[in-house]
């Protein structure tokens, strides 16, 4: 059997790697990730992974997804380029298409799924989108960069000619 990254695994192959408790590992560059290559400032840069396959009592075959990276996004405050760590670990349980009604695992997420194959390479770029923040900030305000620090200056004199409700002089 493969050792890829990049296979896909049919059910009968997630069935063997279970039994088995197989654990697939290996380094993905971020530039093969397609999807996630869309939101990122960069490509430069990869990610490891590990994925460890093991069954519960009640068949349903789960993998625990492990994944380190840094990625470089663009911060929403200051329009420049941020460095995001990634260190996520994940248990998914595979779910062949049409089979939600089994009895799942409560504490893991499932996955259906599609043509009842999985690709780690695939997995793997779905949960890291999921995992960046939907707006990238630095941190603190003064690792940003001049474009910040220049409305956050203007910023306050927004606010400072607002009035209570006017008085009345008699
Ligand atoms: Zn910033």
């Amino acid at each position: 059997m493969p050792g890829s990254l990049y296979a896909w695994y049919s059910l009968y192959d997630l069935d063997v790697l279970a039994d088995r408790e197989a654990v697939l590992s290996g380094e993905i560059e971020l530039r093969q990730l397609t999807r996630l290559r869309e939101i990122l400032h960069s490509d430069r840069g990869s990610i490891q992974t590990s994925l460890k396959f093991h069954r519960h009592a009640h068949s349903a075959v789960t993998v625990e997804l492990t994944f380190t990276t840094a990625v470089e996004l663009i911060c929403q405050r200051c329009l420049e380029p941020l460095v995001q760590e990634v260190s996520e670990q994940v248990s998914l349980t595979l779910l062949e298409p049409g089979s939600m009604d089994g009895e799942i695992e409560k504490q893991n997420e499932a996955v259906v799924l599609k043509d009842g194959k999985l690709n780690p390479a695939a997995l793997l770029e779905d949960e890291l989108i999921l995992s960046l923040p939907i707006i990238p900030r630095h941190t603190k305000i003064d690792e940003c960069g001049s474009m910040a620090h220049v409305v956050q200056a203007l910023a306050p004199e927004e606010h400072s000619g607002i009035a209570g409700p006017p008085l009345r002089n008699n």
